[in-house]
Parts: structure tokens; sequence; C-alpha cells
């Protein structure tokens, strides 16, 4: 179905990232994956080229931009380029991370992280998962005491996603308890900075897909963060979070649908190309209908996915649908993927296949940014249920 939704400049820099990823992504992408990590260096590699913080300000050094529709035409090259691990790193630092710098720093702040942010010499991560608590966000249990000028931080966080290459860790942590009526009370949000003494990465840690994202345990043993580390106020931590996720997981959703929509293109190639019993195997009526179904989900998904972009833009974005994007997407991102697969056969199962790592890469989508159960948790809550 024809899209209206992006502008010539939207169009014209999604060609100008694929010309990049192609350029310095695409050939390197499977040492990365078999190394377990990107360099950092592709962070100042993008920034250079104007594919970090299109929505910080220029007279910070960005693109001045404040439309998702950028973030978008660049997540969905990522897609199609196929280099999703390394693209991981990228978004979360643009669609997840960026968005807490731009909302809540003080002037002093946006001066000292925001120029670095933009230039790719910043690599950004947010922490929030504990191995104690992850989909149950007010349980996490890492203490900042205050300490005269400076906050003492003591505890842990698992699974984060750019963990040995942050720079600046926006770190959900506990300043004060939790009170008996509201579990949500006391979090506050503080940047961690790499060489913090008491600041450790533990493993870079082994996992189904995504192999060359650094995904990683951090540890804090009575780190001294300095008050100007505070991002926002003090105690506000679970509004700000419970702010910033809609547009995470409207991130998650233009991914899941721009994979499924990859995977589909891949595979409409392939099934005109391979034979079986004397034909191709685009010729099987099981073929054309599977295609066609798959082709009418990803119409439907963009869609709506595309609608909540725009709301976004419009800052009308609902969580309710914020979720509902998210889980629709990624789960439609799993369903395609895997019937993709399906219809390459056993090449379908070979890592040199993109279908095989985009299938091992899609498991997680429907975990991270809030598991479909909790994105239904979302949603029944704005029915009032
Ligand atoms: C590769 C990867 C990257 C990640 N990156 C980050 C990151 O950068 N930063 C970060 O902070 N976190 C990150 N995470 C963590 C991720 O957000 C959590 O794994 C996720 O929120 C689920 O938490 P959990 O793993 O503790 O599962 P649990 O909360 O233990 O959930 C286990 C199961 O129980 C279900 N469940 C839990 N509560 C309910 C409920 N109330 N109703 C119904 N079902 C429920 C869940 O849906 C799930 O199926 C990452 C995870 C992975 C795997």
């Amino acid at each position: 179905m024809q899209r209206n939704h992006f502008e010539p400049e939207h169009l014209a820099f999604a060609d100008a990232f694929r010309s990049f990823a192609d350029k310095e992504l695409v050939p390197h992408y499977l040492d990365w994956e078999r190394a377990g990590i990107a360099p950092r260096e592709i962070f100042q590699e993008a920034g250079r080229n104007g594919f970090l913080g299109m929505a910080v300000p220029e007279e910070y050094g960005g693109g001045g931009v404040d439309d998702f529709r950028f973030n978008q035409a660049l997540n969905e090259q990522i897609a199609l380029a196929g280099v999703t691990g390394v693209g991981l790193g990228i978004s979360l630092h643009n669609d997840t991370c960026l968005p807490y710098f731009l909302s809540f720093c003080t002037d002093e702040q946006r001066r000292r992280w925001l120029p670095g942010i933009a230039s790719g010499e910043l690599i950004t991560a947010v922490a929030m998962t504990e191995p104690g608590a992850g989909s149950d966000l007010a349980g996490i249990r890492t203490s900042a005491k205050r300490d005269g000028d400076s906050y003492i931080v003591n505890g842990s966080k698992t699974f984060i996603t750019n963990g040995v290459n942050a720079d600046l860790v926006i770190t959900a942590v506990r300043t004060g308890d939790a009170s008996a009526d509201d579990r949500r009370a006391g979090m506050s949000l503080l940047i961690l900075e790499r060489g913090m003494p008491g600041f450790e990465r533990g493993r870079n840690l082994d996992k189904l897909g995504l192999h060359s994202q650094d995904t990683a345990e951090l540890s804090f043993s009575d780190v001294r963060v300095p008050v100007e580390n505070l991002l926002g106020e003090e105690g506000t931590g679970f509004g700000q979070l419970t702010q910033k996720l809609p547009q995470e997981r409207m991130s998650l959703a233009v991914n899941g649908v721009a994979e499924a929509r990859a995977a589909f293109e891949e595979t409409l190639r392939y099934v005109q190309d391979r034979k079986a019993f004397g034909k191709t195997i685009s010729s099987f009526q099981n073929t054309k209908f599977v295609l066609a179904e798959i082709a009418t989900e990803i119409d439907v998904t963009q869609a709506f996915v595309d609608k909540g972009v725009d709301l976004l833009n419009a800052k009308q974005l609902d969580p309710a649908d914020a979720a509902k994007a998210k889980w629709w997407a990624t789960e439609l991102q799993g369903r395609v993927i895997d019937r993709c697969l399906q219809l390459h056969g056993g090449y379908g199962y070979m890592t040199e296949y993109p279908v095989s790592r985009r299938y091992a890469d899609a498991r997680v989508t429907r975990i991270y940014g809030g598991t479909t159960e909790i994105m239904k948790g979302v949603i029944s809550k704005s029915l009032g249920l």
C-alpha cells in the first residue's frame, strides 16, 4: 500500500543512512557478531555523518529537528541493511536515551553532555532492570544515599544495552523508600559516568541473538556521584520513566514492522529463485497465500505504527496506544520471520542467510522495553480494568 508518511527530507535522510550503513557497517557486521560487540568508533562515525542526536538543538551540535520520522527512517534502514545488533545500540541512543537528556537536563547539564551525545563521543545507556526486578520496575533496590554534595550508589543492574560501550548511564536508583501506599515513591534518575570509582562493568552477556550488541551487567560499589548528575528532581524517577517509555515502545514497534518487512522482501526474492519439484517455490499455492497474508499484515501494522509516530510527534501519544503498537508489531515480527524462515527451508536455518539472524534477533523484542504481557496490562488499565 502506498505510504504518504515521509517527506522528501526523510527519504533523503534514509538514503544517506543506507549508504553509510552499506559502507561502514555491513562489511564488518559478521566480525562484530562474532566478537560480541561493535567498536565505539561507529558511534563517532555515525555522529560525524549526522545520524546521532537529530533532535539535539543545533547550538549543541545536533540536527535541531525534533521529528521522530527521522529516527523511524534510520531504523527502517538498519533493518533493511540487516545490521540489527549494531542498529539497536544506535536507536537506543537516539530514541530511548536522548529524550531523557532533552527533557530533564539543566542548562549546565545540557552544555556538559549534549554535544558529546550528538557527536558520538558520549555513548548512552539506560539502566532500569536489576537481577531481582525487571517487569516490576518499582521493585528496584539500587540505592543512592545523599552524603553532602554527592550520592553514594550501591547495587547492580543487568541486561543493559550498550552496557560495555556506554559513557553515560541513566540509572534508576532509590533515593528514598517506597511508601506503603506508593511503591513508586522514592525513585530518581542519576547519570553514572564511565570511570567513576566503584562503577564496574560485569560480563558482556552471551545471548540467543543480537550478538554484536553489548548487553552487560553493571555493578555499583560505593560510587560517589555528584548531585550535579541528578536528572530532574529527586524522587520523580518513576514518573520520568513513565513519561519516556512510550517513545521507547514506538521505536521498538517501528523496528518490529521494519524487520518483518525486510524478511518479507528477502523471502519474496528467495522463493522466486529456489526450485523444488521442477518449479519455483513461489509457484506453490501455499507460498503465495503465506506471502499474501504477510504482505497484508505488514501494511495494516505499518499504518498503525505510522499513526503512532505522528501522534508522538504531536505530543499526543497515549501510553496505551504505544503499548498496543509495541506488542502488536513485535509479535508480528516474530510470526512473520518464522514463516519467512520456513519458506527458506534448511537454508533459512543457516546463519549465512539473514533470515536466520533475524529470527534469533527477533525473540527478545517481545521481552525488552516491557514484555507483551506488561503491554497488555498497560492497555487493560486504560480500559479501566
Ligand atoms: C537483550 C536484552 C536487552 C535489554 N536491554 C535493557 C536495557 O538497556 N535497560 C534495561 O533497563 N533493561 C533492559 N533489558 C531488560 C528487559 O527490559 C527485561 O528483561 C524485561 O523488562 C522483563 O523483565 P525480566 O527479565 O525481569 O522478566 P520478569 O519480570 O521476571 O518476567 C518473567 C515473565 O513473567 C511475566 N510477568 C511479569 N509480571 C507480570 C504481570 N504482572 N502479569 C503478567 N505477566 C507478568 C513476564 O511477561 C515474563 O513473561 C534487556 C533485556 C534483554 C534480554
